[in-house]
């Protein structure tokens, strides 16, 4: 005893075997832009530190099931705050794991995250912004150096000797200082030499409102005393239940989501919640989060993912990713098991076939959070599609049994959305089809500008009939997927027959076809290397041409897509589709000169391949004849 006393802040900074080490240079950063984007919400360092400290005796708790040696004569395990108002100090204390020098230099002077540096090189430098960025980074144990300008770190190993232990102290500019010292309690007290103008937060009731709000759902008790008032007992300040353990109807949103916080790492608010106790076969609780912004790391493979896994309240482990399908992998929370063995290790989840029924209810639970969200708050429900509709539509292709609910859940730009957004649902779309309609009809381009041109959409646009246009990456994969929903089948207007509802403004049929037979027939003849067949198309109302794949040839799209990553492609040749209104097709039939009409008709095909943004074969070539064309034009002028 006698080293909770936090005046040793200002003790002497020489000593045996202390070394000054240099931040690793995106800490550096990130401590920069932390002090100056985060000042308006500096009370969060509390939170953060609490949250670590639980996070540590946690641990401990976790280990000491195998080895309850570990816990020596200090079973109990608490979270100890101390503030000193004379002295303009606080610490945080908790009995936890503790660390080791290596783990000190590891997790508190280098941020192993990969393609932090990327991220913090998108702050904008203001700080509204940059704060909203960071608090999806989660900012944790740097959040201190907000409110002090000096920090120290004093940490033992549980386990190991008292003279294993370690001291690191900081100014937070860019470097730190790390020493051995004797510390006869396990765990860790990180000490805040509060900045002069932060003494609010070595005030008694201020601090206790702040543990209120923000770690009140933290499952250990967290005391408070004052330095000044040593003969006062400590006061427990939180209820000191996890938070999920309560029954829904005592807990209120702010706790919920403070709860978020911490599970998270993120700081900003959730967008809905889900909190259950089954009481089945399996006996669980889950607490189910859906965040409102993506992680910077969510395309990482590597990125953390899973949720929080308790058995019985004991922690286990982090990012359990067993319990959600991996498009699933935005989801937050905890699963609390009643009834999984505490030994449970990562290796035996994968093998517990009984898991697979917890998988499935907790799908099904998403889901249907995700069903009220839509229904009941259409922005809330906007925000999640624009930061995670990407990875859900993954869904499509891994999950068949859930798939008519998540087809529903998707969100599409269409040719009736505002802009590029994708703010349209299936359902939105088929209460707007005519009746005789029985299609769902999607186009597929690498951008939007140029899905809404193609020429492909000109029919169905003439007469108001609406295409979902699929521009993201994953889409040529996902739709492949869908064939149909509601009864209504998927078609890709870029390709096969397109057939359109009856109607007034209906194409002419087969007369049509028969009617210009001869000339179809010669521009197949004569494009019979470049093309697989010819046909008057249905499609097109301003265009001369157009190609489309056929029914059983990859969509242009997806063969670009495979080709472009290396895979070997077989070639097919399109089908050649002509406007048989439009003047030029016209002109090339009353062509009697035979040169002239192959280089009229080649020009015809060009045209169509560079409207689809498709590369030309041989681009030499079409800028000859088209030079030849130019000159014919200019010698025939009357
Ligand atoms: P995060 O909590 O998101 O991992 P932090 O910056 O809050 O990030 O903490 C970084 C790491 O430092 C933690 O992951 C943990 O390994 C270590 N750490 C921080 N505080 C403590 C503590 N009180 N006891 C033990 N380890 C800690
Ligand atoms: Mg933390």
């Amino acid at each position: 005893m006698g080293t909770e006393d936090s005046s040793d802040v200002a003790e002497a900074k020489t000593g045996a075997g202390r070394v000054t080490l240099g931040f690793q240079a995106e800490v550096r950063q990130l401590l920069h832009l932390m002090i100056h984007s985060l000042y308006s919400n500096k009370e969060i360092f509390l939170r953060e530190l609490i949250s670590n400290a639980s996070d540590a005796n946690d641990k401990l708790r976790f280990l000491a099931l195998a080895d309850p040696a570990l816990l020596g004569n200090d079973p109990e395990l608490k979270i100890r705050i101390i503030f000193d108002a004379k002295n303009r100090t606080i610490s945080v204390s908790d009995n936890g794991i503790g660390m080791s020098r290596q783990e000190l230099i590891d997790n508190i002077g280098t941020i192993a995250r990969s393609g932090t540096a990327e991220f913090l090189g998108q702050m904008t430098g203001d700080s509204r912004k940059d704060a909203q960025l960071i608090g999806q980074f989660g900012v944790g144990f740097y959040s201190a150096f907000i409110v002090a300008d000096r920090v120290v770190v004093e940490t033992r190993r549980a386990g190991v000797a008292d003279s294993d232990g370690v001291r690191w102290e900081s100014d937070g500019k860019g470097e730190y200082s790390i020493a051995p010292i004797v510390r006869s309690e396990r765990g860790t007290r990180i000490i805040l030499q509060l900045k002069k103008d932060e003494v609010e937060f070595s005030d008694g009731s201020r601090l206790r409102s702040l543990i209120r709000k923000y770690s009140d759902h933290i499952g250990f008790p967290v005391t408070l005393a004052d330095a000044e008032k040593p003969q006062d007992q400590p006061q427990t300040v939180n209820s000191a239940t996890a938070l999920w353990t309560r029954s829904r109807s005592d807990i209120s949103d702010p706790e919920y989501r403070e709860l978020y916080k911490h599970l998270s790492h993120d700081f900003t608010d959730p967008l809905t919640w889900s909190h259950n106790k089954v009481e089945g076969k399996r006996q669980y609780t889950s607490l189910l989060y859906i965040p409102a912004t993506a992680p910077f790391d969510l395309w990482n493979r590597d990125a953390p993912r899973g949720l929080k896994l308790y058995v019985q309240r004991v922690f286990i482990m982090d990012q359990a990713d067993q319990f959600l399908p991996l498009y699933l992998r935005f989801v937050k929370g905890v699963v609390d098991s009643a009834d999984l063995p505490l030994n449970v290790s990562r290796e035996l989840l994968q093998q517990d076939a009984s898991l697979e029924g917890i998988r499935t209810a907790l799908t099904r639970r998403v889901i249907d959070m995700l069903d009220k969200l839509a229904s009941n708050d259409a922005d809330g429900y906007a925000k999640f599609w624009s930061a995670f509709g990407q990875v859900f539509k993954e869904g499509l292709v891994e999950d068949s049994q859930n798939r008519e609910k998540l087809a529903a859940l998707l969100r599409f730009a269409t040719t009736r959305s505002e802009g590029e957004k994708q703010d349209q649902s299936l359902d939105d779309y088929l209460s707007r089809a005519p009746k005789d309609q029985d299609r769902i009809y999607f186009i597929l381009g690498d951008s939007h500008a140029k899905a809404i041109a193609s020429p492909h959409l000109e029919q169905l646009k003439s007469r108001g009939i609406e295409v979902l246009l699929l521009t993201d990456r994953i889409d040529p994969w996902i739709i492949d997927h869908l064939e149909e929903f509601r009864g209504k089948k998927l078609q890709d207007v870029g390709r096969g027959e397109l057939e359109l509802p009856q109607g007034d403004g209906a194409v002419a049929d087969k007369a049509l076809d028969d009617e210009n037979r001869p000339l179809l027939k010669k521009i197949r003849r004569t494009l019979k290397d470049r093309v697989d067949t010819v046909n008057v198309s249905r499609r097109l109302v301003d265009s001369a041409a157009c190609v489309v794949a056929s029914e059983q040839d990859l969509a242009p799209r997806l063969r670009r897509m495979l080709e472009a990553s290396g895979q070997k492609v077989p070639q097919t040749k399109p089908i050649l589709e002509l406007n048989i209104r439009h003047p030029l097709v016209a002109r090339l039939s009353a062509e009697t000169d035979n040169e002239r009409f192959a280089d009229l008709s080649n020009i015809v095909l060009d045209h169509a391949l560079l409207a689809e943004g498709a590369p030309l074969e041989n681009p030499a070539g079409y800028v000859k004849r088209m030079n030849k064309l130019l000159v014919d034009l200019e010698k025939n002028k009357p």
